[in-house]
This record gives structure tokens, C-alpha cells and sequence, in this order.
């Protein structure tokens, strides 16, 4: 494709095409999870009607197709992050393990009592709690990075918290629950000029813009297969490849071995030495599906249909009277988190829904950054490919509405 064609884009997932509660269908909730094109259906069905077999140690045919499959995957996704080599492409259930098996195997390994870990203060709880648990094991301290009211990082407070004693920098490159972007580069430059290594959870950032992980810097990358219009349980652990290969292995089991006595394990090399057991096959075969169906659209002209549709949506949700947007960060993408006037965003959400309107309340799985704007939930609509403005103006009327309601 080369101009970008949203209704062209919206033709290809079956799922948008619906009435619900008698009405069309309006999906505001990818931040949550995406959904998939037919490329992606298609392609997972092929793999069970043709190819499916286990794979690596097979000597037939089958076994040959799925493992092509499978590691033609880890090819995609390398190009996708523009890695240096597929080796550096872990395959994980997604950016929530691919955090853990950093916090416990490069954590474990190199952070200890007194050191510090640091993070921001609008991570999702899956940048949080596995570094929590990794300071309660070892004695570590989890040091935090401050938002400020527009909900930007503190900038001018990282140089102090990265100390002699912080041992990884983990942050988001898009935060969920306030759509800013995060200076991920600057911030690896920092960090990597005391000899700190960086985590980055792309969770939210990948289906947004381009994404570059050498231009980035960073030793490891962490993003989901659903939430990019991808299949649930399968995800990336992108990591350097002088980062993965000392690091200890993460679950043991069938395939990230070499040999096994009862006696001595020898250890599978980078990645498989990181994917224990059967892969999630059709997992990574219908996210290769989905990473080339976003190259076909490409990557540029999706951020410049996100640009354009976050600045419509943004203008389009500040004319409602009584709601406050929550997070006004300079870059923004994808999400767009209110209020209105003092109505609970459970509220505002079942009314939506009433209208065919799907968006997310809650806390977004990121209280430290609600409890900074002291609240307890927002309303969150989140954008994607196939959003267009009539979606927007849907929710400005069924906001309308909600107003209506409780006046
Ligand atoms: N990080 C961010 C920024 C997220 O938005 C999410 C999911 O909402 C996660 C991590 C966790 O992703 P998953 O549940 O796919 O592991």
C-alpha cells in the first residue's frame, strides 16, 4: 500500500466489522489488545492445515516446515526491531515474562544488597513487580524517576538516581495509562555513559512508530504479540547479544539444554537457552503475519495516521465540557486517559458501551502513576491503524451522553 487507507486498513479486520448493542462497533481499547487482521487468521490456520509439527529435532518433513516457520519468526521480528542478529530474538509469552527473565536471570545474577535498581513512576505494574520481587530477594533498592503534572519524566532528576550503585535503568517507551513517549534514547545515553544498562518495555510503543533498537541503544526490548494485532501468549525479549550470552537460563527443560546427565547440564546457546519446552509455534507464525502485515502498510505512514488522529482526538475531547485530560505530555501516542467532571470512569465506561463504544477504566495496571494524580481510575481510549475520526466523534457524542445522564 502505498498512501495510507484507513477504510482499506479496516477491511482487513473481520472483527471490526460488526453491530453491537445495535450499533457499530467502535474499538477504543487496543492499548489493551489488538485486533488481528485476516493475514494473521490466514496464517495461523495455514500453520495447523499444513506445517504443524514439533520443532528443532524432527528429521522429517513436517518438523522442517514448522522449525522454518518458527525461526523464519525470529527472523521477521529481527528485522522488525532492526537487531543485529536473530540470535538477540527471545520468544517469551510476552512483555511480562520477557521483564521477569530479565529481573531473574541478568538481575539475579548481577544485582545484589545495596545496589539499586531504577525505574519511573509510570511504569505498568509488569515493570514494577518484577523488580520489587528481585529487591526483596537480593536486598536491592527500587529508586524511582518522578512525573511531573503534565506527565513527563523528571528529567532533570535521572543524572542523580543513576548512581554508582544502580545496577539497570527499566523503563516504558510509551506509557499505557498516560500515552507520553518517553525519551528512551537520551535516557540509554545517560545510563550507558556510567555503565548502566537499559530495559525498554515496548509494550505500547511498537505498533506506533518505527522502532530501531540499535539506533535506541538499549540492551533489551520487551514488547507483547496481542497488542500488536498479533496472537495472545506469545511476546519479544530483544537483548544484546554480549548481554544474553553470560546470562544464566530462566526455566529449565527440553530444548534450552545441550546434554543432560543426572549428574551435569549443559546449557543450550542464545536464544534457545531461554525457551524451555515447546515454543508457542503458531504464536510466533501469526506474529511474523501480523509484523509483515504492518510492514506492508508501513511503519511511517501508521505514526502519521497516529499523529494526525491523536491531535483530532485530543481537540476533539478537550471540547467536552468537564473533561480533563490526564497526561498532556509534549509526545504523545495511542492513548488518550480522562476524566469527566466527578462521574467515575466505570460509569462512563458502561455508557459508552451502550452505544457500541469500547474503551478501558480502571487504574491500567499502573496505580504509582494514578496515585501521582491522585486518583483512583481514569476512562482511557486507545488508537490504532484502524481508528478514524468517525470513531472519535463517536465517543465525543456518547460523552455527550454520559454528561446527559448524570446532569
Ligand atoms: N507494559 C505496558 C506498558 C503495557 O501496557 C502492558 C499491558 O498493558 C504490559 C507491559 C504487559 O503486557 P502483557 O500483559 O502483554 O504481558
Amino acid at each position: 500500500m502505498s498512501t495510507f487507507d484507513v477504510q482499506q486498513v479496516r477491511a482487513d479486520f473481520p472483527l471490526l466489522r460488526q453491530e453491537v448493542r445495535g450499533r457499530p462497533l467502535v474499538y477504543l481499547d487496543s492499548a489493551a489488545t489488538a485486533q488481528k487482521p485476516q493475514a494473521v487468521i490466514d496464517a495461523i490456520v495455514r500453520f495447523y492445515q499444513h506445517d504443524n509439527a514439533n520443532v528443532h529435532r524432527g528429521v522429517h518433513i513436517l518438523s522442517e516446515r514448522a522449525t522454518e516457520a518458527y525461526e523464519g519468526a525470529r527472523e521477521t521480528v529481527r528485522g522488525f526491531l532492526n537487531a543485529r542478529d536473530a540470535r538477540e530474538i527471545i520468544f517469551v509469552r510476552g512483555t511480562t515474562e520477557a521483564i521477569n527473565l530479565v529481573a531473574q536471570t541478568y538481575g539475579r545474577k548481577h544485582i545484589g544488597a545495596g545496589d539499586e535498581v531504577l525505574i519511573t513512576q509510570m511504569e505498568h505494574h509488569a515493570n514494577i513487580v518484577p523488580w520489587r520481587m528481585l529487591c526483596e530477594q537480593t536486598g536491592a533498592t527500587l529508586k524511582v524517576i518522578p512525573v511531573d503534572d503534565r506527565g513527563e519524566l523528571v528529567m532533570d532528576a535521572v543524572d542523580a538516581l543513576l548512581t554508582e550503585k544502580t545496577r539497570i535503568l527499566a523503563v516504558t517507551h510509551v506509557s499505557n495509562a498516560l500515552g507520553t513517549v518517553n525519551p528512551v534514547k537520551e535516557l540509554t545515553r545517560r545510563a550507558h555513559a556510567k555503565g548502566i544498562p537499559v530495559l525498554v518495555d515496548g509494550a505500547q510503543s511498537v505498533t506506533h512508530f518505527p522502532v530501531d533498537v540499535q539506533d535506541l541503544g538499549c540492551d533489551f526490548y520487551a514488547f507483547s504479540g496481542h497488542k500488536t494485532f498479533g496472537p495472545t501468549g506469545i511476546g519479544v525479549l530483544y537483548g544484546r547479544l554480549e548481554r544474553l550470552e553470560p546470562m544464566p537460563p530462566y526455566q529449565g527443560g527440553g530444548d534450552m539444554i545441550l546434554s543432560v546427565t543426572m549428574e551435569k547440564v549443559t546449557y543450550n546457546r542464545v536464544p534457545h537457552r531461554f525457551e524451555a519446552g515447546t515454543p508457542n509455534l503458531e504464536g510466533a507464525v501469526g506474529l511474523a503475519a501480523a509484523i509483515r502485515y504492518l510492514q506492508g502498510v508501513g511503519l511511517s505512514a501508521i505514526a502519521e495516521h497516529d499523529r494526525e488522529m491523536m491531535a483530532y482526538a485530543t481537540a476533539a475531547l478537550e471540547s467536552v465540557p468537564g473533561l480533563r485530560l490526564i497526561g498532556t505530555a509534549r509526545e504523545k501516542a495511542g492513548v488518550l486517559s480522562f476524566t469527566l467532571e466527578d462521574i467515575h470512569p466505570h460509569d462512563v465506561g458502561t455508557i459508552l458501551d451502550r452505544e457500541g463504544i469500547c474503551i478501558r477504566t480502571g487504574h491500567h495496571c499502573a496505580q504509582p502513576v494514578m496515585q501521582h494524580f491522585k486518583l483512583p481510575a481514569t476512562a482511557r481510549a486507545s488508537l490504532a491503524l484502524y481508528n478514524t475520526r468517525e470513531d472519535v466523534d463517536a465517543l465525543v457524542r456518547g460523552l455527550h451522553k454520559v454528561r446527559e445522564v448524570f446532569g
